[in-house]
């Protein structure tokens, strides 16, 4: 039997996201709407809103839906801004931010994720405002900055000082930073040239890989 998706979402947003503190109307809107099915990879779909990360290839993980919205609801984003994504996996929240915001910029280093992510985007009609580019995210993308909002969907033991420099000011960005096991997740705002620090929750991501340049 095919599952109906539609309450599997609704289902998600109310009792994982919701019941936990989600309150921006425009992230469980964007969670509601999102088919996450369509990212995980065919054998794990059933589990698509399970309370928990999956695993989609490559030793990398979707992360649990609660967790992409408490980074997204983190950036507080209104619609008018440009996101900087690193760690873009299978594209998920990437879809997620793209309804956020004005634009999305994604940096995957595994180029295979970077083209699944792609064809997921392009396949749910999600990725008409992003740029979805394989390289490593450690080191921004120049090219389009500054950002309005930054989320890292991995962790390092510090945030990448080229991210920090790429935030516009006044901007948000959202990193786990720690080591393998606890992790925290960071939320840095700029604002009129001070930079500032709290932590959301603790939380556990894969590792930050790449940054040989990091600078
Ligand atoms: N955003 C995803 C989560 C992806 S998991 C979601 O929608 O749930 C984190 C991803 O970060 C992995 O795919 C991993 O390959 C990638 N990654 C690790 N180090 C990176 C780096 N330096 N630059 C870009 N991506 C990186």
């Amino acid at each position: 039997m095919i599952p109906n998706w539609a309450e599997e979402r609704r289902s998600m947003v109310a009792t994982q996201l919701a019941r936990r503190g989600i309150s921006d109307r425009r992230v469980l809107r964007a969670l509601a709407e999102i088919p996450r099915e369509q990212f995980v990879p065919l054998d794990l779909r059933i589990q698509a809103y399970a309370d928990e990360p999956l695993a989609i290839g490559f030793g990398q993980t979707i992360s649990q839906p609660y967790m992409t919205a408490l980074m997204a609801e983190q950036l507080c984003l209104d619609g008018s801004e440009t996101v900087l994504e690193v760690g873009t996996g299978c594209g998920y929240a990437a879809a997620v931010l793209a309804m956020l915001a004005a634009r999305v910029v994604t940096i995957e280093l595994i180029p295979a994720l970077a083209d699944l992510a792609r064809e997921n985007l392009r396949r749910t009609g999600r990725g008409g405002n992003v740029l979805a580019i394989a390289g490593d995210g450690c080191l921004g993308y120049e090219d389009l900055a500054p950002y309005d909002a930054i989320s890292v969907a991995a962790a390092a033991p510090e945030i990448p000082a080229a991210l920090v420099r790429q935030l516009r000011d006044p901007g948000s960005l959202v990193m786990p930073v720690g080591g393998d096991g606890d992790q925290e997740l960071r939320v840095v705002t700029k604002l009129d040239g001070h930079i500032g620090s709290c932590v959301a929750t603790h939380c556990r991501f894969v590792p930050l890989r790449g940054g040989k340049e990091r600078r």
